[in-house]
Parts: C-alpha cells; sequence; structure tokens
C-alpha cells in the first residue's frame, strides 16, 4: 500500500472524530442515527477507529 499523501491523511484520519474501539464508534454512529450508513474502520495513521462518511 502506497503511503498517504497528507491530504489523504486529513481525509480519512485528521478531520475526523478518533474512537478507541470499533464499539465506540459504532455506539456513536446509533446514537447519530447513521449506523446503517456507516461503517467503522480501524485507522492504520492513528491505530484509532473512525466512521466511513459515505
Ligand atoms: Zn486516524
Amino acid at each position: 500500500m502506497k503511503k498517504p499523501t497528507r491530504e489523504e491523511r486529513q481525509r480519512m484520519c485528521t478531520r475526523k472524530r478518533r474512537y478507541r474501539t470499533q464499539g465506540d464508534a459504532l455506539d456513536a454512529a446509533l446514537l447519530a442515527g447513521v449506523s446503517r450508513r456507516r461503517e467503522a474502520y480501524l485507522c492504520p495513521i492513528c491505530r484509532h477507529w473512525h466512521l466511513t462518511s459515505r
């Protein structure tokens, strides 16, 4: 896998909220009412979890 550019890093990591666990991320999606449209992924950059923004 190629190294993400600074901009890609911002898009997939820096600008997003971080969660300590997958459960935390999914709970947050649930609370926001978007759990069906979001998935949690383990970020290779910060090693925390983020939600996809689809
Ligand atoms: Zn991250």
